[in-house]
């Protein structure tokens, strides 16, 4: 299947083209003809599926093939598509994209969050602004203003609305609705089903067409995964020994607070690696500065904390490390999806001390596999994952022969073709779905 089959605009194919897209990812033959149809769309795909382009396309076919002349009670243009993401840096890429896929259409977009200046937001909004890519929380400062009209939009997207809802958006995210026209296409995105995405998507959606693409894999062949078992105190020197022994140039490492973020960026100072923090803490122009001279090469390793990292896009990651374990064990996966996209090879690290075992073994039940460790000379810890010390750890782990463990000291890691593939889910039935490609179906009032 092309772009041009899709039903799209040429305009629009032939920017697509020049970003050197091909043919379209799965969950993109799915959204975009569901998104040109007019209907509601709920869609689970993670970053990294494609998913920013399978809204921003048909959003843009949709606003550019209208050419009724469209105004608001005082005479300006409306602005006509709403996006809400709960990031700043989610904000500025689903923008960037949005300025991209359009280039050759005459359509207006804006870029809005806290962080920066809203004065200079207030003079943006007087000129025309077709496309509005929001955080709530700046959004609603701009509403309470009275700066921005929302009274005539036609599309709302939520994107990582699973995301904005554990960030405590739901009120922002239910005030911003009620100021919405009631006859509107909406479109959700999450990567996560929970019962709040499925409570949020029974009050706003009306008879959608439910789209699922396979959960990213995150034992994909792809992301090569280990761990080193070290002392918390050694961690950010076997970091520095990682880096300098395998000439890691591009590092992704992930701590989980953002106080640890800065400090583990003075320690890789102290060793002479160039590091920069993104965090919440940061100045909005201090996160895109650290992001760009990331990814343009000027500084070897990015620390990251987990929301800031969230909507990061970068392409062909070699490396993320795991310098703290995350709370959440589906943090893990967002983290190393962050490596091994579109085909490229990655490789996942986790540097694990020892009260971090637990956390550990949540993530090999989530992704149903065991990770591999992994030992450097002078930097050996012992001490048993949970997964040996407490027999019932090992419930999870698929039945080898014999019941036997698979060894874990190994310093190999498992083979690939041993991977079990996380399965996607068919959201409203609990059910499983075999198809690695997804399914897309409406969504009946009677599965909610
Ligand atoms: P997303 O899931 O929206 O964060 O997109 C992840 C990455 O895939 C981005 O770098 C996009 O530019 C890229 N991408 C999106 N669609 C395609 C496509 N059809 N072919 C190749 N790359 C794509």
């Amino acid at each position: 299947m092309s772009f041009s089959t899709l039903g799209l605009s040429n305009e629009i194919i032939r920017a697509v083209t020049e970003r050197g897209y091909t043919k379209p990812t799965p969950i993109q033959m799915q959204a975009i003809p569901a998104v040109l149809s007019g209907g509601d769309v709920l869609a689970g795909a993670q970053t990294g599926t494609g998913k920013t382009a399978s809204f921003t396309l048909p959003l843009l076919h949709r606003l550019s093939s209208d050419k009724s002349v469209k105004t608001t009670s005082n005479g300006c243009s409306p602005i006509r598509a709403l996006i809400l993401t709960p990031t700043r840096e989610l904000a500025a890429q689903v923008e960037e994209s949005v300025i991209s896929y359009g280039k050759y259409l005459k359509l207006n977009s804006m870029v809005m969050f806290g962080g920066v200046s809203i004065s200079q937001q207030k003079r943006r909004l007087n000129s025309r602004v077709d496309i509005l890519v929001a955080t709530p929380g700046r959004l609603l400062d701009h509403v309470q203003q009275g700066t921005v009209n929302l009274s005539q939009i036609e599309v709302l997207v939520l994107d990582e609305a699973d995301r904005m809802l554990d960030m405590g958006f739901i009120r922002d995210i239910r005030r911003i609705l009620s100021l919405l026209p009631k006859q509107r296409q909406n479109l959700l995105f999450f990567a996560t089903f929970s019962e709040k995405i499925k409570e949020l998507a029974a009050g706003l959606l009306n008879h959608p067409t439910l789209i699922e693409v396979a959960r990213r894999n995150v034992t994909a062949d792809t992301v090569l995964q280990k761990v080193y078992k070290v002392d918390r105190d050694r961690k950010h020197q076997l970091l520095a020994h990682l880096i300098r022994q395998n000439n890691w140039e591009q590092v992704l490492v992930f701590t989980r607070t953002k106080y640890g973020a800065d400090r583990l960026v003075k320690q890789l100072a102290d060793d002479r690696i160039p590091a920069l923090a993104i965090h919440g803490n940061k100045s909005q122009s201090a996160r895109t500065h650290a992001l760009a001279k990331f990814k343009n090469g000027g500084v070897r390793v990015l620390v990251a904390t987990d929301i800031a990292s969230r909507g990061l896009d970068i392409n062909e990651l070699p490396h993320v490390v795991n310098f703290n374990l995350p709370n959440v064990a589906e943090d893990y996966v967002h983290r190393i999806g962050r490596t091994g996209r579109a085909g490229a090879s990655g490789e996942a690290v986790s540097l694990v001390c020892a009260d971090e075992s637990q956390l550990l073994a949540d993530i090999e039940k989530l992704i149903e596999r065991r990770l591999p460790f992994e030992v450097v000379a002078g930097f050996e810890a012992n001490f048993p994952s949970q997964a040996e010390a407490i027999p019932d750890g090992r419930k999870h782990r698929p039945k080898s022969k014999g019941d036997k463990p698979p060894a874990r000291s190994t310093a190999k890691p498992l083979p690939q073709t041993s991977v079990k593939q996380s399965t996607p889910r068919t959201v409203t039935s609990g059910k499983k779905s075999s198809s690695s490609s997804g399914t897309s179906r409406r969504w009946a009032k009677g599965d909610r």
